[in-house]
């Protein structure tokens, strides 16, 4: 065997992947099963035990969930991954192993709707407390932390204007307070953004979207950057405390530098149950296979897409830290200097009326709630995605009334273009 170490678009294609060793089959069969034959009773009792690693029962592992896993954690530059339903489970996995009633966590005020939702509601139902942080302000945040604070989340780029977070500012609060600072990474992926090599410990993604790339499929990850020393502190017993239903295996101990991502699936996803269907996974890998060529397009259809708007008189401002001048374009060339993803905002002149009336407008471009499609697709998120949340906290998440949010498909840009100026000649 070579040395070389392959490149990310080899990886993308073959990490975690051989030809079946039953079939020959090439690509990763659908292993549609819910459970395994053991070899005999002392195999079941070791894999039961944690001793010998292996399929049990679908919801816990899966052989096509496993290639995605690997290649996922192989992209990110981590230790493992755990690949769960959707991007929200990914998340509330990652916090059931971090906290316990009463402790809280910190999070950018700047994130995607649903997240805001799931921090804000039914995570303070568990008794877990969701700090609010101004990212742009990151000497305030250290201030909220106190001892019972267990992490810092934040995303890469944030929904839904796309803004590029400063990672490795939020990394060194993390670590001088001695959290974990998780990183939602699913705007940038990591072709675009690697946030472990910045100083991320945990990276989550939804891969409802670009990894997915094509709105077939709903998944989550959460990948172990193998970083944080989860036995230095007491704060986070599941890792650092010996589990009875196991023998008492100490996690942190037992699996070093991958015991996050086993404490997700052997805690976390054998509890909570949010298992990825094997079909699903099959199509989320089909869909990295084009990861680099898909997001490439992505960016530099979302960049020629912005220009555009940017000089167009039926338009008030365009968000998009692509563009020379944006107050976040330094940040964008620093953390992900081959694009800025294809999500941004912009404004229609009019307001409210004129950006419900360009949604309605647009004929190849689809009105719905997602991104990170090969499809164009928009969203007014005042009325949508964002509207369970108060007018101050929208302004603050960057989805004012006025905002209309684009996710740049790789259709030819010039289609994209046309559809675009004639739904903004609808608005006036
Ligand atoms: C969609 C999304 C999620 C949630 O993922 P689901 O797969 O829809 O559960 C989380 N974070 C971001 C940035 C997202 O865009």
């Amino acid at each position: 065997m070579s040395q070389r170490v392959p490149g990310f678009d080899t990886l993308a294609i073959h990490s975690g992947a051989q030809p079946d060793p039953a079939t020959g089959a090439r690509t990763t069969p659908i292993y549609q099963t819910t459970a395994y034959v053991f070899n005999d009773t002392d195999h079941a009792a070791s894999l039961f035990g944690l001793q010998a690693f292996g399929n049990i029962y679908t919801r816990i592992m899966n052989p096509t969930q496993a290639v995605l896993e690997e290649r996922l954690a192989a992209l990110e530059g981590g230790t493992a991954a755990l690949a769960v339903a959707s991007g929200h489970a990914a998340q509330m996995i990652v916090f059931h192993t971090l906290m316990t009633a009463g402790d809280n966590f910190i999070a950018a005020r700047r994130l995607y709707g649903g997240s805001i939702n799931q921090f804000g509601h039914s995570f303070k139902n568990f008794g877990w407390e969701v700090r609010w942080a101004d990212v742009d302000d990151p000497e305030t945040i250290a201030s909220q932390i106190d001892d019972r604070t267990k992490a810092l989340f934040i995303e890469s780029f944030a929904n839904p204007a796309g803004f590029v977070t400063d990672i490795e500012a939020m990394a060194k609060i993390a670590h001088d307070a001695g959290i974990p600072l998780i990183v939602d990474n699913t705007m940038a992926s990591p072709y675009l953004v690697r946030p472990f090599e910045h100083g991320a410990d945990i990276v989550v993604h939804s891969l409802t979207k670009f990894l997915g790339g094509h709105g077939n499929s709903m998944g989550g990850v959460i990948v172990d950057g193998g970083t944080f020393d989860w036995s230095a502190s007491d704060k986070y017993p599941m890792l650092s405390t010996p589990r009875d239903e196991y023998g008492g295996v100490v996690l942190h101990e037992t699996f070093g530098n991958f015991s996050f991502a086993i404490a997700c699936r052997v805690l976390g996803l054998r509890d909570l149950g949010p298992a990825i269907a094997p079909m699903n996974a099959f199509l989320i890998l089909t869909g990295i296979e084009t990861l680099a060529l898909r997001m490439q397009r992505h960016c530099d259809n979302a960049l020629a897409v912005a220009k555009h708007l940017k000089d167009h008189p039926k338009v008030e401002w365009v968000e998009y830290s692509g563009l020379e001048g944006h107050h976040n374009n330094a940040l964008q060339k620093r953390y992900s200097p081959k694009g800025a993803g294809s999500v941004f905002t912009f404004g229609v002149k009019g307001g409210y009326e004129a950006g419900v009336k360009f949604v309605e407008g647009v004929e190849i471009i689809s009105h719905l709630a997602n991104i990170g499609d090969t499809r164009t697709l928009v969203i007014h998120p005042a009325s949508t995605t964002h509207r369970q949340l108060t007018d101050e906290q929208r302004e603050k998440a960057g989805a004012g009334n006025d905002v209309v949010r684009l996710s740049i498909g790789i259709e030819d840009v010039a289609d994209i273009i046309a559809d675009i100026d004639q739904a903004l000649d609808k608005t006036a």
